[in-house]
């Protein structure tokens, strides 16, 4: 692929960051020809920072590192699209992007699963979810099967209240038997989509 560096003085390409599932736009940044080389070499988006005056791999400090999945240029080659899997909230605020509040509503699934990702690489000792993950996915899916049948129980009985409490422990627990797994809620999303599509 031909990417024009020289059409500017000074090198740089804005770079378009894309989330390769949810087709978020994540973040812009700027690549030299090395940032992007580095990019391509170690799977991981590298930038030339205006600021640092140095490249710059995303995540360098975070950890939240923004896995590469595709680069497309655009028509005349001076600016890239880039898809690519975030390891965790692209914003240096914890938003999950640069355009995004915190903690939206919308989409609030989604940024729970960017928690429990976070949240794994604690102590078990101080989290929840890192202890799951700690005990190993045979532990993690039979918890999902524990909370699927009190969500069961709870059915049959006349407590609301209850009820939407269990469904929420088993939805809890289903992000994260997905994430101990490898998976993501879009892949789910995905298989959905083509069942109804196909009808
Ligand atoms: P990170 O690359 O995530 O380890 O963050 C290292 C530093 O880069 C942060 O302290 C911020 O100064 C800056 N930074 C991180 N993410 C962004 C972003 N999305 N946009 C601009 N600057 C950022
Ligand atoms: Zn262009
Ligand atoms: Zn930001
Ligand atoms: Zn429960």
């Amino acid at each position: 692929m031909k990417v024009d560096f020289k059409k500017y003085a000074d090198g740089l390409v804005p770079a378009i960051i894309q989330d390769y599932t949810t087709h978020k736009v994540l973040m812009l940044g700027f690549m030299n020809e090395e940032a992007y080389h580095k990019t391509e070499t170690t799977g991981k988006v590298t930038f030339y920072s205006r600021s640092k005056k140095r490249l710059w791999t995303k995540g360098e400090e975070s950890g939240n590192f923004l896995e590469l999945k595709s680069v497309a240029v655009d028509c005349d080659n001076d600016t890239l699209l880039i898809k690519a899997n975030p390891l965790g909230p692209v914003c240096h605020t914890g938003a999950d992007t640069c355009w995004s509040e915190r903690n939206h509503d919308e989409d609030f699934l989604f940024y729970l699963e960017d928690i429990i990702n976070l949240r794994k690489k604690a102590a078990p000792e101080n989290s929840y979810v890192a202890s799951l993950f700690a005990k190993g996915i045979n532990k993690i899916a039979q918890k999902v099967g524990e909370e699927a049948v009190e969500v069961v129980i709870e059915a049959k009985d006349k407590n609301d209240e209850l009820f939407l409490n269990e469904c929420a422990d088993l939805l809890f627990h289903y992000l994260i038997l997905l994430n101990a797994k490898g998976y993501k809620l879009q892949d789910v999303l995905y298989i959905l989509q083509n069942r109804h599509s196909n009808k």
